[in-house]
C-alpha cells in the first residue's frame, strides 16, 4: 500500500510503498476514503529535532475516514462495511478520562510521550495519508452513515476541535444572561448587550468555527485573517463581519461588538496562535471574556496580575475534542448545519497539496483521496 511519510524532521513528506498491515487482537483495518490536511502536518514536518515526542518514521494524517476493511479477532464497534471517521486522539484506553472518551486529556499523556508512542493517529503512529490504517481498537471509531468520506474526515480534527473550542467559551457568552447576541441581523456592531465572538484565521479550522458558532449560538461572529480569500470564505459560512488583520483591528472589533464605547468582545477564538494574533486577541477582549488559543503559532503570552490583560478573562488552550462531540459535530453535519469546504487532491499529490496549504493557497480544507 502507498503511504505519506514523515521520515526525518525538518524534510519534506515521503511517498513510499509499505506492507499491508494485518489486523491482531482489538486492532481494525480501515480502507481509507479521504484524508485531510491540517497546518498541523506543517509544524510536525517542520519540527526540530526532540521538539516533538515521537518517533520516525511515521505516516501523516490525522483526518481520516473510510470503511472497516478488516478486524482483528477481539475487536469491537463497527463491523466490515461500514463507514467511519476516526477518532484520533489515542490515550491510554483505561484512565476516567479516556473512560468518558476524552482522550484528547488523558491521565497518563506524559507517561505516553516519554515512551514516544505517539499524540494519536499521523501524530506519532501510523495515520490515514495511505491507503489502509490500523487503528488499535474499535473505541476510536465514530459511524457516519452516508455523509460523504471528504465531509467525514475534517470533521475528526478541524470540526472537531472547532467544535470543542466553541464548546469552551459558552459559559462566557452566556455571562450577560442569556447568551443572546447580533445573530441573523447580518452583524449591525454598536448594539449593545449581545455576545459577541471573535475568530482570527479563517482556514480549515476557522470556517467550520464560524460555522458552528451559528448554528449552535446566536452570537456575532466576527471575522480577522490576512486574506481576502479566508474573509470570503468567512461570509459564506455566515460571520456578521470581516476584516483584514491591519493595526487598528482590536480597536474595530471592540466597536462592531458594540457596548458601552466598544467595551470588547465576549470571546476570542485564535485559530493562529502567533505573537500578532494573540496581540489582538487580548487587545479585542472584554473583561470577563476569555481567550481560546487553539493555534499552534509560536507566539507567547505573558500572565500578570494586574497587567496588560483586562480583569477576569480567562485563557484556556483547548486541545482537539472528546468522542461524544465528534458525535455530535458528525450529527451536525449529517443534518447540513455544519458543511466543510474542500478542495481534494489524489493521495499521490500529496507532496504538491501539502506545499499549497503551506504557501497559504488553500480555501477550508485540503481532503487527499485514493487515486
Ligand atoms: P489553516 O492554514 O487552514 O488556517 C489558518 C488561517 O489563518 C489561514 O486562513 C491564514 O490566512 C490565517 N492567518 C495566518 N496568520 C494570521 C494572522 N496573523 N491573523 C489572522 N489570520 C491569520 O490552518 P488550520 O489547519 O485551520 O490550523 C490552524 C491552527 O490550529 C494551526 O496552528 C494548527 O496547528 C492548529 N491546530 C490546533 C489543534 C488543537 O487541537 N489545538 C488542532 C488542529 C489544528
Ligand atoms: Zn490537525
Ligand atoms: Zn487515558
Amino acid at each position: 500500500m502507498r503511504a505519506v511519510r514523515m521520515t526525518h524532521w525538518g524534510g519534506p513528506p515521503v511517498l513510499t510503498d509499505l506492507a499491508r498491515p494485518t489486523p491482531r487482537a482489538d486492532e481494525v483495518l480501515i480502507r481509507v476514503e479521504a484524508a485531510g490536511v491540517c497546518r498541523s502536518d506543517l509544524h510536525v514536518l517542520d519540527a526540530r529535532p526532540g521538539v516533538l515526542p515521537y518517533r520516525t518514521p511515521f505516516t501523516l494524517g490525522h483526518e481520516v475516514a473510510g470503511r472497516v476493511a478488516e478486524r482483528g479477532p477481539g475487536a469491537t464497534g463497527p463491523a466490515v462495511g461500514e463507514r467511519v471517521v476516526v477518532y484520533g486522539p489515542w490515550g491510554c484506553g483505561r484512565c476516567s478520562r479516556c473512560a468518558a472518551g476524552a482522550e484528547n486529556y488523558c491521565d497518563r499523556r506524559t507517561e505516553l510521550d516519554a515512551a514516544r508512542t505517539g499524540t494519536g493517529v499521523g501524530l506519532g503512529r501510523d495515520g490515514g495519508m495511505a491507503d489502509l490504517l490500523l487503528v488499535p481498537s474499535g473505541r476510536l471509531l465514530v459511524p457516519v452513515g452516508d455523509l460523504p468520506a471528504s465531509q467525514a474526515a475534517p470533521l475528526s480534527d478541524a470540526g472537531l476541535t472547532a467544535y470543542h473550542a466553541v464548546a469552551g467559551i459558552r459559559p462566557t457568552l452566556s455571562l450577560d444572561g442569556d447568551g443572546d447576541g447580533g445573530g441573523g441581523g447580518g452583524g449591525g456592531g454598536g448594539g449593545g448587550g449581545g455576545a459577541s465572538v471573535a475568530v482570527i484565521g479563517v482556514g480549515g479550522l476557522g470556517h467550520l468555527a464560524v460555522q458552528i458558532l451559528r448554528a449552535t449560538t446566536s452570537a456575532q461572529v466576527l471575522a480577522v485573517d490576512v486574506r481576502e480569500e479566508a474573509l470570503s470564505l468567512a461570509d459564506a459560512c455566515g460571520a456578521h463581519f470581516g476584516t483584514l488583520l491591519r493595526p487598528d483591528t482590536a480597536a474595530v472589533l471592540r466597536r462592531r461588538a458594540g457596548g458601552v464605547g466598544g467595551v470588547g468582545v465576549d470571546a476570542v477564538l485564535d485559530f493562529v496562535g502567533s505573537h500578532s494574533s494573540l496581540e489582538l486577541g487580548v487587545g479585542a477582549l472584554r473583561a470577563g471574556g476569555e481567550l481560546a488559543v487553539v493555534g499552534s503559532g509560536g507566539g507567547e503570552l505573558a500572565v500578570r496580575k494586574p497587567g496588560a490583560l483586562p480583569p477576569g478573562v480567562r485563557i484556556s488552550l483547548p486541545f482537539w475534542g472528546t468522542r461524544p462531540e465528534l458525535e455530535e459535530i458528525v450529527a451536525l453535519a449529517r443534518k447540513g448545519a455544519v458543511r466543510v469546504e474542500t478542495e481534494e487532491f489524489a493521495l499521490s499529490s500529496a507532496p504538491e497539496a501539502i506545499d499549497r496549504l503551506r504557501s497559504g493557497r488553500t480555501r477550508g480544507r485540503t481532503v487527499l483521496v485514493p487515486d
